[in-house]
């Protein structure tokens, strides 16, 4: 199965070319149509089996197909800043940088933005960055509780939630940060949860965040 029969948009269908990504990997072939269909989903994936793409690539797909759907419509009023739609939370700054790369590799060439946030670095750029708002914003958690302390940006309008690494945010001891970034989340969305282990600790954590989750080993 090609990337053209997950029913991918044009604009990623391309880019996936120019890559040279020549076919879907497993937890991608899994996940893409479950995504897109709009359930939550839970998945067991290693570093390495290509599950960056297996979010990434339906969250861009959902955000391309609206921006198409809102360019038909002349009437729309456009807004000067960006609302954030979908939030990616990882435990590190290094994962941070690698999502964002490759969400900034897969969206080039369309105008869907992506902003990265993380600690240990000062907080006064990442705040003039985000005052023009994005589509997608990368964070750890510490940081992005941060900034929504200091309003520096706003979740109200998001629609995408993913965890990426759950079990190792976790393991740092990211769980009351979560918990409190949650709190100022909009409860109606769709979450996505990627994490090398899907143990018991991991079941009853997602228990509070996804809702009839599919489950997605590889
Ligand atoms: P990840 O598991 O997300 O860390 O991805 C591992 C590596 O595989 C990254 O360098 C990706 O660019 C690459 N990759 C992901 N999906 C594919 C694919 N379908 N074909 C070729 N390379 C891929």
């Amino acid at each position: 199965m090609s990337f053209a029969d997950l029913s991918l948009h044009p604009i990623l269908i391309n880019r996936l070319a120019e890559l040279k990504y020549q076919q879907p990997t497993p937890i991608q072939l899994q996940a893409i149509p479950v995504i897109l269909s709009g359930k939550d989903v839970m998945a067991g994936a290693q570093t390495g089996t290509g599950k960056t793409a297996a979010f990434a690539l339906p969250l861009l797909h959902q955000l391309l197909t609206h921006q198409d759907n809102l360019a038909a419509q002349p009437d729309t009023q456009h807004i000067n800043s960006t609302p954030i739609t979908a939030l990616v939370l990882v435990p590190t700054r290094e994962l941070a940088q690698q999502v964002h790369s490759s969400i900034e590799q897969y969206a080039y060439g369309s105008s869907v933005t992506s902003v990265m946030v993380y600690g240990g670095v000062s907080i006064g750029e990442q705040i003039r960055q985000l005052a023009n708002g994005t589509h997608i914003l990368v964070a750890t958690p510490g940081r992005l509780l941060d900034l929504l302390r200091k309003r520096a940006l706003s979740l109200s309008q998001l629609t995408h939630l993913v965890f990426d690494e759950a079990d190792r945010m976790l393991d740092m001891g990211f769980k009351d940060e979560i918990v409190e970034v949650l709190k100022r989340l909009p409860s109606t969305r769709q979450t996505l949860l990627f994490s090398a282990t899907l143990d018991d600790r991991m079941l009853s954590f997602s228990r509070r965040l996804l809702r009839s989750p599919q489950v997605i080993e590889v």
